[in-house]
């Protein structure tokens, strides 16, 4: 005789954005069939005994760069050790390259080599002319567009005439606008400068990138989102000037969506200053008070998401620094991070912790309450995390490619044990039990009228 469930997670805390209650998941084929607080235990075809665990929904990482020494195989790999259970991947069509195909080719990858299920970002280098097939990558499910407000001197960076182009034909479309805003041409005058002077790199890597000029391109963006009337998605967050003119924008009613990383939540310039290029980041890591600062606005619902910004490169502590890429691995790392910094400080509740990585990613992307969310109907995405395990953050026990991790030495308290990804159990006991070619292509949507439980000023 078939059971009525396949697993049953017993007697765990159960998280949502809004409530913990203590209950059974039930769990038949790929999706949750019931969260009850008692199921019969003979029903099932496997109980796992939960008590004393929270049982969140899987992770789902919006920010990760499956083109450095993780690729979509590499990056699904590490990030499921971590509790995530869906990524959108940014497909980068450089200049030369065709927006339709490199997400063609990024959408195959992730279907021969993902562990996890995936939606796909466009990043837009050479909007001049990759912008005439954004209506065509609405057709493939991809309806979120990146620009770069820097990197002019690798000419990576949109000007604001083609960044007003882009959002006139992605809010035609229905789509959303996300940016990585800094001040390009300004940070290039600030470093050209400072090469002349013969300065270390090093020590004046932050002032080259002042959170002026973070401040500054976020309320470009905002003021051309607005005239263009397109919902706006601000990538990775790193100041506390920053946070101010996307409240105020939110207060008038735009659509404008805040991320964080972990790294800017934990991490300061003196770790820069010990861990030198393997901390180098875009945008830098900023001062004590900036970090505190984004905890505020966090606690203060102005921030909407936590993503990882994933993008592990090759390199070492005494490298060059300023020949050194930027970038670092963040996504295996991002759940157990997050949870000791925000809950185990106080400064979050687990709720607002699974809004923030789960619940409200699934919902600006188009995904909730397929994912992001544990109840009947929902797919079969979830964590059990332990707060009571001690787990020390060493790269050597990490999965990225890179043996590195700006954690390294880091004790935690709290970590994932088990992750599963539409019912079937993907990590447990540390090991891997999916396989390749396990993740699904997940199509996004966006909702220009959605209204988020953080979004506490928004009329
Ligand atoms: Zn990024």
């Amino acid at each position: 005789m078939t059971k009525k469930y396949d697993l049953l997670i017993r007697g765990g805390l159960v998280v949502s954005g809004s409530k913990i209650r203590k209950a059974d998941v039930g769990i038949k084929g790929e999706k949750i069939t019931s969260v009850e607080p008692r199921l019969p235990q003979g029903e099932a075809g496997r109980v796992i005994e939960a008590s004393g665990k929270y049982v969140v929904p899987g992770v789902i990482d919006v920010h990760v760069h499956p083109v450095y020494e993780d690729d979509m195989g590499g990056l699904s790999f590490t990030a499921a050790h971590g509790g995530t259970t869906t990524l959108i991947h940014f497909a980068y069509a450089k200049p030369g390259m065709k927006l339709i195909d490199t997400i063609k080719k990024f959408k195959e990858e992730g279907l021969e080599k993902s562990y996890l299920d995936f939606g796909i970002h466009g990043a837009l280098f050479d909007p001049a002319s990759q912008v005439e097939e954004i209506p065509k990558a609405f057709d493939l499910g991809v309806t979120s567009f990146k620009m770069f407000m820097t990197y002019a001197k690798l000419k990576w960076m949109t000007d604001d005439y083609q960044l007003t182009h882009a959002m006139d034909v992605i809010a035609e479309c229905g789509g959303l606008a996300m940016v990585h805003a800094e001040s390009g041409l300004v940070t290039d005058y600030l470093e050209d400068r400072s090469l002349k002077k013969g300065e270390d790199q090093k020590e004046v890597f932050l002032k080259t990138r002042p959170d002026y000029l973070e401040a500054e391109a976020i309320f470009r963006a905002i003021s051309i989102a607005a005239v263009m009337q397109c919902s706006l998605y601000i990538v990775h967050l790193s100041t506390e000037r920053g946070v101010e003119p996307i409240q105020r924008a939110r207060e008038e009613g735009q659509v404008v969506y805040a991320e964080t990383c972990p790294q800017y939540l934990t991490l300061t310039d003196a770790d820069l200053q010990k861990l030198g290029p393997l901390a180098k980041i875009g945008p830098p890591l900023r001062t004590d008070k900036d970090r505190l600062a984004l905890w505020e606005a966090i606690q203060r619902g102005r921030i909407d998401v936590i993503a990882s910004d994933h993008a592990p490169k090759i390199k070492k502590k005494e490298d060059p620094f300023f020949e050194a890429p930027f970038g670092s691995p963040q996504a295996e790392t991002m759940l157990a991070i997050s949870y000791d910094e925000g809950v185990n400080t106080g400064r979050i509740n687990p709720c607002r912790l699974v809004q923030l990585l789960c619940e409200n990613p699934a919902k600006i992307f188009g995904l909730y309450p397929k994912k992001g969310v544990i109840e009947k109907g929902s797919d079969a995405d979830l964590v059990l995390f332990d707060p009571n395990q001690v787990q020390t953050i060493q790269s050597k026990t990490q999965h990225s490619k890179v043996p590195y991790t700006l954690y390294e030495g880091r004790r935690c308290l709290g970590m994932p044990i088990l992750t599963m990804q539409r019912g079937k159990i993907l990590i447990e006991g540390g090991e891997m039990k999916g396989k390749p070619g396990d993740g699904r292509f997940l199509a996004t949507t966006i909702n220009p009228k959605l209204k988020l439980p953080s979004l506490g000023g928004r009329g």
